[in-house]
């Protein structure tokens, strides 16, 4: 058994797991890789630690520096977690939908919260990444991660998700990568690594209706955003860190899609993952229908169900919202 010098080491190395129930018979196979199973709990903790290696060696984030960010709870908790081991004070801005795991969880961690409206546009100065800019410019000694527009993010991807994923696949032999778009970091990395060395593997986004990156990949144009309930994925602002170039194809899923899919996984394949992995996986069965036999998926399940027990895993919420 290795051992690990602290929680930061055991980032990664994730598995990859067959679903065998929620996949009908006749389509291709999907393979899971499990990012939830991170320390923190979501893929975040990879371009987290990553971002903050490279701040520190540049210089940027000093010993009793303050880390700011803008985030959909998962980066709070993975830089909290990193910060818990390095020593540095944490402030994260986080728009009112998200889950209160979320903000409990990066509360315990020792984080300072902000909370911003949800349903303001991406020019706001109450938008929460505006927020954030605002909060690390007036903060001594901070770094501002800036994961939406970050290349580091791209490259933590290219260089950890991609590569791992290639070494477990025997090179990249399988037919088609899904992941979720939040900031675009994971298909941006995992697509321009397997560009590079195994061409053959389509690179597909998965996108909540009501987010930009849908139609900014279709038609180029930045839509008008609107509000949807899955968390982490999804955006309302044109992101940095979305590089199309590596991109083959984008899909939308709506809400009940992706959280009736999320129940399906825990009840039927006892993966108890959150509302992003459960729209990548409805997307990903409607995919391996038109593959057919003998194709192969890997799909990212992102981040821990424990993040939404008061939220769709919960009927009452569930049926509160009309989806069930
Ligand atoms: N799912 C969840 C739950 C997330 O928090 C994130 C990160 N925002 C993603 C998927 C998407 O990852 P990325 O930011 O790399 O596009």
């Amino acid at each position: 058994m290795e051992i690990f010098e602290n929680i930061i080491d055991a980032v990664g190395q994730t598995p990859l797991i067959r679903l065998n129930k929620v996949v009908p018979d006749g389509a291709a196979n999907i393979l899971v890789k499990c990012e939830y199973m991170n320390p923190s709990g979501s893929i975040k903790d990879r371009m987290a630690s990553f971002i903050i290696d490279n701040a520190e060696k540049q210089g940027l984030l000093k010993p009793g520096g303050t880390i700011v960010e803008n985030t959909s709870g998962n980066t709070g908790q993975s830089l909290a977690m990193v910060a818990a081991v390095r020593g540095y004070r944490c402030i994260f801005t986080l728009p009112d939908k998200m889950s209160q795991e979320k903000i409990d969880t990066m509360k315990a961690y020792g984080a300072e919260v902000v909370i911003t409206p949800t349903d303001v546009p991406g020019d706001s100065p109450d938008h929460y990444v505006n927020t954030a800019k605002r909060i690390a410019e007036d903060t001594p000694g901070a770094f501002y991660v800036n994961q939406y527009h970050n290349e580091w993010n791209i490259e933590a991807h290219r260089q950890f998700t991609g590569r791992e994923i290639y070494d477990q696949t025997d090179g990249g032999d399988f037919a088609v990568f899904m992941g979720g778009t939040g900031t675009g970091g994971t298909v941006s990395g995992v697509g321009r690594w397997f560009k590079e060395h195994a061409p053959n593997v389509k690179i597909i986004g998965v996108d909540p209706m009501g987010s930009v990156h849908y139609h900014l990949f279709h038609t180029g144009n930045l839509p008008k955003a609107y509000v949807y309930q899955v968390e982490g994925i999804g955006e309302d602002i044109k992101c940095d860190a979305m590089d199309f170039t590596v991109v083959d194809d984008m899909l939308q899923v709506n809400d009940k899609q992706s959280f009736d899919m999320a129940r399906r996984l825990l009840r039927e394949e006892g993966l108890f993952c959150g509302g992003s992995s459960g729209s990548i996986i409805h997307a990903a069965v409607e995919v391996a229908k038109e593959l057919g036999a003998n194709k192969t998926i890997v799909a990212t399940l992102c981040d821990s169900g424990t993040r939404y027990i008061s939220k769709f895993f919960s009927d009452k919420w569930m049926k509160d919202q009309g989806f069930l």
